[in-house]
């Protein structure tokens, strides 16, 4: 589309720019109440709402509109075409995967911060010192010194692979190799990364586009429940290292996604250090449980000793998507992987500026994430997720309470907020309840009534629940054991 002389001096508010202030204000108002629309209507109705047929197909065949709608149309589409439909997270009988219900505080911030509309590249504005802020609670929570650091990405994912990129150049630079202007082909280094068999994939993923390659991820023998032995892990990496492997980091879980299992974290730093390896730990579900929970101290010890850490407080924080954090004990190791600071963005000599987050990650414009984190940490409080997070694990364990206790369940494992089971009807073959399971999987979903995940652990295929969602009651848990019975008798 050309520019024309004409076009310039066309008035700059039509069209599509067009309102007055008070239309700004009935706008937002009218949009408020939509969210409050959702967020009460999410809780409500069946668990599963499944786009209709004709609407799929809507989406798929219309063209953009040469025309612009108005917003209080857009607002009736959206809530006769896209909120009845939802994910499900915020529903008390979702316990699919790990998606947790939004805090509506988090809900309305998200809304204020895109207001802002800041890049948090850098700069001395208040979203990138209300960032700063907010990683420091977290790397004071686990007894960080000064130095530490860390910033929000889009999630774990994100902050897997911003932390295994600093590990990898951690140790390619103390091998004396310049990893970042020479690249991974020349370096004559067989870099391994150590993972117990429950990591989640995205540190696969992240091994892969790091150019280490997922052959070179080593799988650290577990225990009966799940969790990395530290003793095998320190025969691997001596074996390793003696035919010549350079190993850029061990991966341990602060709560894998599958059982919830946590690692021996502190003895795992023992071994890292013996070897003078780098420990990223994925907290990115159980970290806040082992961050409030008493129970979870000891963890918590080790967990302070890890070099990198990533935690989602858009899982067990209840913060919307997106917000995930990757946190360095000492925040250098980033700066040197990330730092490539060309002149025009350099600090401008304001003192009260900090060094720029793009400095320290893969992004440069940045969301302002911090403003919903912050905003629900401040509302919630410290003690306030104490309880929610240990009421989620006290419903959890409810449910596997009733699982174990039940003659026509099989309990498969279980960990923080997690608790994996089967159905097992009596006279039913071993050799059938995979099968069983994986119909009834279906069964439930299209009854709708509940939304469980489907997993195996060791082998075995059976359902798997996650408790994330402080609506979710010991009653809705009785409501789940009924439901599977019914739908297995269907
Ligand atoms: C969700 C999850 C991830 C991946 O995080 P994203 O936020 O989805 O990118 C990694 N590890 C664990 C344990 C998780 O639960």
């Amino acid at each position: 589309m050309a520019v024309t002389e004409n076009d310039a001096d066309v008035d700059p508010t039509r069209p599509g720019w067009s309102f007055t202030e008070e239309e700004l204000r009935t706008w937002a108002h009218a949009a408020a109440d939509a969210l409050a629309d959702i967020l009460v209507d999410g809780t409500q109705g069946p668990a599963v709402r499944r786009p209709p047929a004709e609407l799929i197909e809507a989406w798929q065949s219309r063209r953009w509109a040469d025309a612009g709608t108005g917003f209080g149309d857009l607002l009736s589409e959206v809530a006769s075409t896209i909120t009845p439909y939802p994910f499900g997270n915020a529903h008390p009988r979702f316990s699919a995967w790990v998606n947790s219900p939004p805090h509506p505080v988090g809900a309305l911030a998200a809304g204020l911060a895109a207001a802002l509309n800041p890049s948090v590249a850098g700069g001395n504005q208040a979203a990138v010192h209300l960032e700063h802020e907010v990683v420091r609670w977290f790397c004071e929570e686990l007894g960080w010194p000064a130095s530490a650091g860390g910033q929000f990405v889009s999630g774990a994912s994100a902050a897997s692979l911003t932390a295994l990129t600093a590990a990898r150049h951690h140790a390619l630079s103390k091998a004396g190799y310049d990893d970042r202007a020479l690249g991974l082909a020349g370096s004559g280094h067989r870099l391994t990364v150590y993972a117990g068999a429950e990591s989640h994939s995205c540190h696969t993923k992240a091994v892969e586009a790091l150019g280490i390659g997922s052959a070179n991820i080593v799988h650290v023998p577990g225990d009966a429940a799940f969790r990395i032995q530290p003793d095998a892990l320190d025969r691997l990496l001596s074996a390793d290292r003696e035919e010549g492997a350079l190993p850029a980091a061990v991966i341990a879980s602060a709560g894998t996604v599958n059982t919830g299992a946590v690692d021996p974290i502190g003895e795992i730093a023992d071994v890292c250090r013996r070897h003078d390896v780098w420990l990223h730990v994925d907290g990115a579900y159980g970290g806040p449980a082992v961050l409030f929970l008493a129970e979870w101290q000891r963890e918590l010890a080790g967990l302070s000793r890890a070099d990198s850490i990533a935690i989602d407080p858009h899982k067990w924080l209840y913060v919307p998507v997106d917000a995930g954090l990757v946190l360095f004990r000492d925040r250098q190791d980033a700066r040197d992987t990330f730092s490539l600071v060309p002149d025009y963005l350099r600090t401008g000599g304001d003192p009260a500026e900090p060094v720029w987050f793009s400095e320290y990650g893969l992004e440069q414009t940045r969301a302002f994430r911090a403003l919903k984190v912050w905003m629900v940490l401040k509302y919630v409080g410290r003690k306030g997720f104490q309880r929610l997070v240990a009421r989620d694990v006290a419903v959890a364990y409810a449910l596997r309470d009733a699982v174990a206790d039940a003659d026509d369940f099989e309990l498969l494992g279980s960990g923080l907020s997690i608790v994996c089971f089967r159905y097992r009807p009596p006279g039913l073959a071993s050799d059938d309840l995979d099968e069983f399971n994986t119909v009834l999987l279906h069964r439930l979903r299209e009854r709708g009534n509940v939304y469980l995940a489907g997993t195996r652990v060791d082998g075995s295929y059976g359902l798997r629940a996650c408790i994330v969602n402080p609506r979710t009651t010991t009653s809705d848990i009785a409501a789940l054991i009924d439901e599977i019975r019914s739908a297995a008798a269907s």
